[in-house]
């Protein structure tokens, strides 16, 4: 791994604001939590997306993309090599009847106010989750009866294993519950096209305002973390197994069970990545002596954590 060269490299070509060495992975996700990156960039243009990819190979160094962080846990001792962010500069977006094709680090609130705008519906489930279109695309993002999968007509994605960027239609995605053909194979989503409807904006508003509305209720959005820790089990919830198994306040240092929603853990101070793990194989554990399920992680965990002790 060349990491003093890869960073003198990019950052000559890309500027220094959008190259960070070391940079803290707590600033980059919404558990706040997460060692440094050895080199975090942060494309705005295809041209700069790949270059960034293929610099950081050419230097032997690992790459990890990355959305807006909100469904990551990142190791206490970060992640090594380079971390490519699309949220935050990889963001265009063009409209064009009812068809909105978007890059792939537009956060999915920007794109429901735009759709709004336009006078398009159908993305109304997607405004309060805190993801970009990428991981969305990704993890079939859905809420409130809605998915990607419901809008998503084409995505283009670049495949390292070829050098090649593809479009695939909808069909070839294999979309099922949180699942795409992306979380099975390397590739970097780069753009959707997504089919929405012409329809009135102020019955899209209202949806919007009272699924908002429905979330602040029941999810402890004034907290950091990851939403739903557990992936759903078949023919369960995962927040009713753990609240009915009396995890809900159940701690592992900083990292609690949230009182308001069983299903999130929540950053109650200075949770570390090693908390989170903690508790999830307690509330694992509790659950299956309980219920006899044993729950999946839905969160990524990636980067590199310190020996237990
Ligand atoms: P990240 O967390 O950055 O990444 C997630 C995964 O996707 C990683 O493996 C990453 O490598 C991969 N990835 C990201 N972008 C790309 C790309 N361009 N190409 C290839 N791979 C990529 N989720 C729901 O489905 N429904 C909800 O209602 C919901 N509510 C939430 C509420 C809260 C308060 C929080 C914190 C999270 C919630 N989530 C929910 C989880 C999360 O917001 C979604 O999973 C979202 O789709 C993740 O997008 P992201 O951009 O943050 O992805």
């Amino acid at each position: 791994m060349q990491v003093e060269q890869a960073y003198a490299k990019l950052s000559s070509v890309m500027g220094k604001s959008r190259v960070k060495r070391n940079e803290p992975m707590m600033r980059h996700t919404s558990f706040k939590i997460g060692g440094p990156a050895d080199l975090l960039t942060c494309p705005e243009t295809r041209e700069q997306l790949l270059y960034c990819y293929r610099t950081g190979r050419a230097y032997d160094l690992p790459v990890f993309l990355m959305g807006n962080g909100s469904n990551l846990l990142v190791g206490d001792l970060g992640i090594r090599g380079m971390v490519l962010k699309t949220a935050g500069g990889y963001e265009d977006m063009t409209v064009e009847g009812e068809r909105v094709r978007v890059q792939s680090g537009m956060l999915l609130s920007r794109l429901t106010n735009a759709a709004l705008k336009h006078g398009l519906t159908g993305m109304e489930f997607a405004c309060g989750i805190p993801g970009s279109v990428g991981g969305a695309v990704v993890m079939n993002a859905g809420a409130y009866g809605g998915q990607m999968a419901d809008v998503v007509e084409t995505v283009t994605a670049y495949d390292p294993q070829t050098d090649t960027v593809r479009t695939f239609d909808a069909d070839e995605l294999d979309y099922g519950y949180r699942h795409s053909i992306f979380r099975d194979n390397d590739m970097i989503v780069l753009e959707a096209t997504l089919r929405l409807i012409r329809g009135s904006a102020a019955q899209s508003r209202e949806t919007m305002k009272d699924l908002n509305c429905r979330r602040r209720e029941k999810q402890p959005l004034n907290m950091p973390s990851a939403g739903s820790v557990f992936k759903r089990p078949e023919g369960y919830y995962a927040g009713t197994l753990i609240q009915e198994s009396g995890c809900k306040g159940m701690r592992a240092g900083d990292a609690m069970v949230s009182e308001k929603h069983a299903g999130f853990i929540v950053n109650a101070g200075k949770a570390t990545a090693r908390d989170v793990l903690d508790l999830i194989e307690q509330v694992r554990q509790t659950v299956h002596e309980k219920a006899g399920v044993w729950l999946e992680p839905e969160i990524h965990i990636v980067g590199e954590m310190p020996d237990k002790n």
